[in-house]
């Protein structure tokens, strides 16, 4: 694995970086996602289920690289309970965040609860905190875009082509921005074929 991290170092070196999480879905979340309001809330409970085991892992990797290297930002493509949360580190979440819900009447956020259908302040009716439920793509693609052109070199972690519209951005730095491409993945994918350094991997194991 050391050669690995080697190549992604040089590749990386003296560069701003955005990095692209785009970590394999969970079945229970793609389905979630495709249909919040319409798939049982089984499906919603595992799809957070899910991401909570996996979270302490991508944190672990996602600290490392911020840490090892010049991040701008971290743009998530797939769905994740991560938190950096370091200072001038930008986080976009692109289909926001499946463990919460918000009120679609005064717009506050508060942590998913199966039993709670209510706004504890307003007695709105609460929605996943997902989108498009949300509404708030636009301004996250934006903020996501202007991110990656900002950066000379977007890391991307696993496949950026799972879910439309944030699977474009990456295609839009690179082919319009000019800006480089480093691809992490255990499974070649169109994108892969475009960047300027593939390594074929699983992006978990291969940052210590
Ligand atoms: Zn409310």
């Amino acid at each position: 694995m050391g050669s690995e991290l080697e190549v992604i170092e040089r590749s990386l070196s003296g560069k701003v970086a955005a990095v692209f999480h785009a970590l394999e879905i969970p079945e229970s979340c793609r389905q979630f996602l495709l249909d919040p309001l319409g798939v049982p809330e089984a499906v919603w409970s595992s799809c957070i289920f899910s991401l909570r085991e996996r979270k302490k892992d991508e944190e672990r990797v996602l600290s490392g690289i911020v840490e090892r290297f010049r991040v701008l930002g971290i743009i998530y493509l797939s769905p994740s309970l991560a938190e950096i949360e370091r200072e001038k580190l930008e986080e976009v979440k692109l289909l926001g965040e499946p463990e919460k819900v918000f009120c679609r009447s005064c717009g506050r956020d508060f942590e998913r609860s199966a039993a709670q259908k209510e706004c504890p302040s307003c007695n709105g009716i609460l929605l996943p905190a997902v989108e498009p439920l949300r509404k708030q793509i636009s301004r996250k693609i934006d903020r996501a875009l202007r991110l990656s052109m900002i950066s000379d070199v977007l890391l991307v972690l696993g496949r950026a082509d799972q879910l439309s519209p944030g699977a474009m951005i990456p295609w839009t730095a690179k082919v319009f921005g000019g800006r480089e491409l480093v691809v992490v993945s255990d499974r070649r994918s169109s994108l892969s074929q475009i960047a300027d350094v593939f390594i074929e991997g699983d992006p978990m194991k291969i940052f210590p």
